[in-house]
């Protein structure tokens, strides 16, 4: 714990200090639901992303598609309308921006947290915690808060498949558009929705592509409107799959696989590993928030979305552990609210 006396003042050194009523860590759609929450309650917040607002749906492919409509993707009860059915990436980024806007809501871009520390309740004072944080000049602040909002999210933490050359420049996590593929040999690991788009966007671009998944067939919950069109390609060929098969090793021009037929090296261009991503439990962890080593949750009450720490929460997809998909926009946008009336009733 920090001793608040030692460091209150202002300013110490090239370190500046500021005091609010809530600190959301993360700017993604989640973190800005609870943001809005806390700032429709009459408190002071302040948002600290490490990188842009909305980074994770920044870093979507360029152009990817919802599979929510635009309503179950909107914050704060600020009408999402688009003309077409989904929304695309383009217009969540606009949309959050604005409703980020039309609240005034104070965040700051390109500030990461470092740490957070329980403030000794021994000084008197009124915050709870300390949040370290870092601009990308390397500028320290810190920041006193009654409450602290982790809503950290998932897409800085790749699933890696733990195999030689994965760090390969050929392969990549994830996929901006199917441009590059043109007369490539592209393999693509995984059978997930992001497998299955990066495929048929790489394929309709002129790109060979192998699709290697461990499993014997694609996810179930590929998205209804897309399984025909996948599913009509694997089976003429024009895209190859390789199902119950692992991955055992990425070489410059191969990726070498074991599954049932023994083991074969598909040529590749290019790989992109569509492999899912882990939560970003790194400031809880250190906290002192325990995480389930088998689900991967932190510790929390669904009801109030509140840590075994007190004046320490949760809001979106960093709640759902492992399995990511269980906690997304539609659900997660409304952690703030409970987090709200939780921090009213203490
Ligand atoms: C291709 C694709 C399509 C999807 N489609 C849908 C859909 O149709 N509907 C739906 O509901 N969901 C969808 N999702 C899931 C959705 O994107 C996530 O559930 C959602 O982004 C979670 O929001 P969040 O606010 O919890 O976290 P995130 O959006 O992951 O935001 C977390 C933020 O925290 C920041 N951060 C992390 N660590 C720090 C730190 N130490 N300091 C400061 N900032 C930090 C990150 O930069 C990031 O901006 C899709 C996901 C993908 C990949």
């Amino acid at each position: 714990m920090i001793d608040v006396e030692a460091v209150a003042g202002g300013v110490t050194g090239d370190v500046t200090e500021a005091e609010v009523d809530v600190v959301v860590v993360g700017a993604g759609p989640c973190g800005l639901a609870a943001a809005i929450a806390a700032t429709r309650a009459g408190l002071r917040v302040v948002v600290f992303d490490r990188g842009s607002i909305v980074a994770g749906i920044a870093g979507y492919p360029t152009y990817m598609t919802f599979f929510s409509t635009a309503e179950r993707l909107s914050i704060g009860g600020v009408p999402f309308l688009v003309a077409t059915d989904k929304p695309t990436r383009r217009d969540a980024l606009a949309y959050y921006r604005g409703v980020a806007s039309h609240f005034g809501l104070d965040v700051r871009q390109w500030e990461g947290v470092e740490a957070l520390e329980p403030v000794a309740p021994a000084t008197g004072h009124r915050a709870r915690w300390l949040v370290r944080t870092r601009t990308r000049v390397g500028a320290a602040h810190r920041t006193f808060a009654g409450a602290v909002v982790v809503a950290t999210g998932y897409f800085g933490r790749p699933n890696r498949l733990g195999v030689p050359g994965e760090s390969l420049p050929h392969v990549r996590h994830g996929y901006v558009d199917g441009h590059a593929a043109w007369q490539q040999a592209v393999v693509i690991v995984g059978g997930g929705n992001s497998a299955v788009d990066a495929a048929l966007e790489m394929h309709r671009a002129g790109g060979q592509v192998t699709i290697v998944h461990f499993a014997d067939a694609l996810d179930p919950n590929i998205k209804p409107w897309v399984r025909p069109e996948i599913e009509a390609r694997l089976r003429e060929g024009s895209i190859r799959g390789v199902f119950g098969a692992r991955v055992r090793a990425i070489e410059l021009t191969a990726v070498v696989v074991e599954g049932p037929a023994g083991e074969q090296r598909i040529p590749a261009d290019q790989v992109y590993t569509m492999t899912g991503y882990l939560p970003e439990t790194g400031l809880l962890e250190a906290a002192g928030v325990p995480i389930d080593p088998v689900t991967g949750v932190p510790a929390h009450d669904p009801l109030t979305m509140a840590t075994p720490l007190p004046g320490l929460y949760l809001a979106g997809v960093i709640a759902s552990g492992f399995q990511a998909n269980r906690i997304f926009i539609e659900n997660g946008r409304d952690h703030g609210d409970l987090i709200v009336a939780h921090l009213r009733r203490s």
